[in-house]
């Protein structure tokens, strides 16, 4: 009999679901747009409904258990969403008891992050790694750590705040109130405005067309940057110079195997990699200088499949115990 778990990936704008086998492998999917304003019980009832769905297109499969990513802060240890900044009404909700009340299942939660650095590190990019660091640069920058075998918590579930580490002290204004942070100057969102700024609207630049006059994001640095466009190239240096510095902290204070790069502007890992390794090799000290920097292999899946496998995982250890 085929080991399937019921995932979840609760994000601010999309849900989604899967049913997922032990293999990593997802045999069904279906996702909403997140109820993010109608509160945790409108949200909770399209986790029901989205869970139906999937059910009914692998019949014959029960799932073992329920494994759910969401954003922090929140306590994977007592399954409860602390204060999910994209989610309205949400603070201190017991998600994983709510969920185990209606489906009758084990149910574990983790966070989003943290989820997808699971998914990497056991069917992904990751695989077979003792320590490894997971890092996603999208929008922001976010990830998880895992250290001598197993995801790196902290106090309150709250380690591996990636991208609030300080790495400059100059610059944009983080959303989180500080200057400098990681996400504020090297994220998505960071390269697109730094585009922008570089660039003005109807100036016959590759950038500023991609982006239809409007203003430029960084996936269109990375599209500008593949068609060999000198200023996509010459901000994607950049870009890879800030990955790079803080790569260098990561390896420097977690000492992985590897580290796993991830996100949207991950589309563009080859163009950035071989800048990102030169800073590294520039910056870190000598020991830790030939860590190898590679993408991540499960695209947005990721968050899914490291949920299921919280439910594999799970069910491994009792086995272990009860030997
Ligand atoms: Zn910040």
């Amino acid at each position: 009999m085929k080991r399937v778990a019921l995932a979840f990936d609760l994000g601010g704008t999309e849900l989604r679901a899967a049913l997922i086998d032990d293999a990593g492998s997802l045999l069904s999917f279906s996702s909403l747009s997140t109820d993010a304003a109608g509160g945790p019980a409108a949200v909770i009832r399209q986790i029901e409904q989205l869970a139906e769905t999937v059910l009914a297109e692998t019949p014959g499969l029960s799932p073992i258990g329920i494994g759910i990513g969401a954003p922090g802060p929140l306590d994977p240890d007592a399954g409860v969403v602390i204060a999910a900044p994209t989610l309205v009404g949400w603070h201190e909700v017991p998600l994983a008891d709510i969920l185990h009340g209606h489906f009758r299942l084990p149910v574990r939660l983790e966070n989003d992050a943290n989820a997808a650095a699971l998914g990497e590190w056991r069917y992904g990019a990751g695989r077979g790694a003792e320590s490894m660091v997971f890092v996603t640069v999208s929008t922001g920058i976010g990830g998880g750590v895992i250290a001598d075998g197993r995801i790196l918590h902290g106090r309150r579930g709250l380690a591996a705040e990636i991208g609030h580490m300080t790495i400059t002290n100059e610059g944009e204004r983080c959303f989180c109130g500080a200057i400098g942070c990681f996400e504020a100057v090297a994220s998505g969102t960071a390269l697109g405005r730094r585009a922008t700024a570089r660039t003005r609207p109807s100036d016959g630049t590759m950038l500023r067309k991609l982006a239809a006059d409007a203003d430029v994001t960084g996936r269109h640095v990375v599209e500008a940057a593949r068609e060999g466009d000198a200023d996509a190239l010459a901000l994607l240096t950049d870009e890879a110079r800030l990955l790079g510095i803080g790569f260098t902290n990561l390896l420097h204070l977690y000492s992985p195997d590897l580290l796993v790069m991830g996100g949207g502007i991950s589309h563009g890992f080859d163009l950035l990699h071989d800048q990102m390794v030169m800073t590294v090799r520039e910056r870190a000290m000598p020991a830790y200088r030939d860590v190898p920097i590679v993408a991540a292999q499960l695209g947005r899946h990721a968050g899914l499949i490291g949920a299921a496998s919280l439910i594999f995982d799970d069910e491994g250890n009792s086995l272990t115990k009860l030997n």
